[in-house]
């Protein structure tokens, strides 16, 4: 006999928090089994921490619609809540004439996604703005922000607890099974491992889904998708002052948005992150990339002095494309495409999934409804 509970939600992220709040709101029973021993601790902790407008991505996909879904929920949520945040608005800005077509493409896409608020600056303007930053022309996102995110997944876990959602730390989960008659069953290790039984089972665990999918016997296996790392390292400024009083984008590449300046909501300047492919999670940030970091950086701050980068912290994307090939989307599975009742899969949940967390909890919930 196994204890029995409505609904499991693995992983204590910010998408598994959000989604075990709005499970708990509609009144359903929840449990968040989580492997370390707090939320947030993975790549919901290792992030730019910016609330994004959902300018790049394009139309009709899940990232752009979940963004800027998201980012409305979110700077509600966060002002209803008192979580600490910031619309301090960014700057994109080309460096070189060629780069001008990536932004006009970026300003299209934005409108296109229903963010129509985007300017366009002069080099002048830039100035007026941004004193140390040297541009050919720059593009204003005044619905940019910054957050606090640890706040953030505290509120989302407090509504969740407040609602009787409960959190089990230490707890990862290692196998289960469909079973025949409906619902899972779910064995898992750590301090107190236990046998679970459920009726609605979220896979909401990050850069692991792909893992967890696998090891749930009776998911079919061509419906997980492989699952690829892609490391963002982050400097930190170190004896200068922040010139800057806005997040500075440069153009964007093709696995991430380029070396970017975010701001913390205490003023400190960070730079990242950078692209870097690797097989395993292992967040250790390598001194020996500062000189492309500075190479990155000058190209828009000329005025970034010698040894004032120190190696700060790294997150990993979980991308579901290999090097190279095409951006791809975020992945909801829901029963449609896995064809197992009340299981949501979510994999590839890459930026922007902070901003898109609300948005993807509302989207959990109508699966859940719609298969219902
Ligand atoms: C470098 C970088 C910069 C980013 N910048 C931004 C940004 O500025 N704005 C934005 O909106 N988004 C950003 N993102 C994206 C955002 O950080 C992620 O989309 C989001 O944090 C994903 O949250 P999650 O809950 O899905 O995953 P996670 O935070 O990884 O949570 C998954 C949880 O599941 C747990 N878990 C895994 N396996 C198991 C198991 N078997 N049993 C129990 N628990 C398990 C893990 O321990 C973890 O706590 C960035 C991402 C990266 C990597």
């Amino acid at each position: 006999m196994s204890d029995h509970v409505e609904c499991i939600v693995v992983g204590a992220g910010v998408v598994g928090l959000a989604v075990a709040r709005a499970l708990a709101l509609s009144g359903r029973e929840v449990i968040v089994l989580e492997k370390t021993e707090a939320i947030g601790t993975e790549t919901s902790s290792r992030h730019s921490e910016v609330v994004h407008a959902g300018i790049y991505y394009p139309p009709g996909s899940l990232k752009a619609e979940l963004c800027v879904r998201g980012k409305h929920l979110l700077y509600d949520f966060m002002e209803s809540r008192g979580v600490p945040h910031s619309r301090l608005g960014k700057l994109i800005v080309a460096t070189s004439d060629d780069q001008m077509p990536a932004l006009e493409q970026i300003k299209q896409r934005a409108a296109a996604n229903g963010v129509p608020d985007l300017e366009w600056l002069t080099p002048a303007q830039v100035k007026a703005l941004e004193p140390a930053v040297e541009s050919v022309g720059a593009l204003i996102s005044p619905s940019t922000g910054i957050l606090d995110s640890h706040s953030y997944m505290l509120a989302l876990q407090g509504e969740a607890e407040d609602h009787g959602a409960m959190l089990a730390f230490h707890t990862p989960v290692l196998s289960g099974r469909v079973r025949g008659n409906g619902g899972f069953e779910i064995e898992t290790g750590g301090d107190s491992p236990m046998a679970l039984s459920c009726d609605i089972l979220v896979n909401a665990a990050g850069l692991y889904a792909q893992a967890l999918g696998r090891a749930i016997e009776g998911i079919p296996a061509e419906t997980v998708p492989p699952a690829y790392f892609c490391k963002g390292n982050y400097y930190t400024l170190s004896g200068v002052k922040t010139p800057f009083s806005r997040l500075i984008y440069p153009a964007p590449e093709q696995a991430g948005l380029g070396v970017h300046v975010t701001l913390d909501l205490g003023g400190q300047c960070r730079f990242g992150p950078d692209v870097e492919w690797i097989d395993g999670i292992d967040y250790d940030v390598d001194p020996g990339r500062a000189e492309k970091f500075y190479a990155a950086v000058r190209k828009y701050w000329p005025g970034l002095p010698d040894g004032s980068l120190q190696p700060g912290y790294a997150g990993i994307r979980p991308k579901i494309q290999a090097p190279g090939e095409p951006a791809k989307d975020f992945m909801i599975q829901g029963p449609q495409d896995h064809g197992i009742a009340n299981h949501i899969a979510l994999y590839g949940i890459e930026s922007p999934g902070v901003t898109s967390s609300l948005a993807i909890a509302e989207k959990v919930m109508a699966l859940l409804d719609e298969a219902a």
